[in-house]
């Protein structure tokens, strides 16, 4: 298949490279390894509701197998944004907004073997040299984050505790390109306090950003404000894919019809 038919297939534009020209920032240190191709994917939620941003448990699950057995291994935002991977065939996995279905505990505290954490530790726990790690971005704009009011302090420290990443996806899952600047501040500051207030000092490993809709602001003093709390952003589906930007890392929006192969293919 032609590079253009996959990107037209995966709702990129014609524009869009495969190829993370992130990895080629100036600042990267030249000996480390920087594999050619990266893929973000970007998830939603993982159950069985009638909606497009819906990937059934079972879907998600046969994800993991397919990038496994096409010899990628788990990697994280941070690895992206440093440019050196552990892994030879990386790839990062992103989930966006703290729904219930990516993180849900049962009443004995047990997690839910089919919400998109439990998914991953079961089969990451069998396939050990896949690696095991994602980065959940962090939206307060649903009742509580991950949906249970009572648990978000202790899901929020386990995730660190085990080995994934936690960003920012703004307080009220905010339209970034339309609210005032005053509203921008705000929506960043406050996920960003509310957050601490949870996990402490490990705050300072919140150091990505994630773009509600997509949607980039475009003035300088926005951008300025985003780059002195952050030290990378993503967008979704290829959108506004930027070159040398680590502040808009392009993800392929992973739908319920997403068929992954074409993307583990690559
Ligand atoms: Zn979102």
């Amino acid at each position: 298949m032609q590079r253009r038919d996959f990107l037209k297939i995966l709702g990129m534009g014609a524009a869009a490279s495969l190829v993370p020209s992130v990895l080629k920032a100036d600042d990267r240190d030249e000996n480390k390894t920087t594999p050619l191709e990266v893929p973000v994917l970007m998830y939603h939620a993982v159950d069985r509701k009638d909606s497009i941003y819906s990937r059934t448990p079972e879907r998600f699950r046969q994800d993991l197998e397919c990038l496994y057995e096409k010899g990628y291994k788990l990697s994280t935002i941070e690895e992206l944004v440093s440019g050196s991977f552990s892994a030879e065939k990386p790839v990062v996995i992103t989930f966006d907004d703290a729904r219930g279905s990516q993180f849900r505990l049962e009443e004995e505290g047990i997690i839910t073997h089919n919400c998109a954490v439990g998914i991953m530790e079961d089969f990451c726990g069998s396939h050990p040299d896949f690696g095991k790690t994602a980065m959940f971005y962090i939206s307060f704009s649903a009742n509580a984050a991950f949906g249970q009011r009572n648990s978000v302090e202790y899901k929020l420290n386990w995730l660190l505790d085990n080995g994934y990443e936690i960003g920012n996806h703004t307080m009220r899952h905010t339209n970034m390109s339309r609210c005032s600047i005053q509203e921008f501040r705000d929506t960043i500051t406050e996920c960003q306090d509310k957050l601490e207030d949870y996990i402490g000092e490990r705050i300072s490993l919140v150091k990505s950003f994630c773009f509600p809709y997509c949607a980039v602001p475009s003035d300088e003093n926005r951008w300025e404000f985003l780059r002195s709390y952050f030290t990378s952003a993503t967008i979704g589906g290829g959108r506004s894919y930027c070159n040398d930007d680590l502040f808009r890392i392009p993800r392929y929006g992973i739908v319920s019809s997403t068929r992954i192969e074409r993307i583990a293919g690559l």
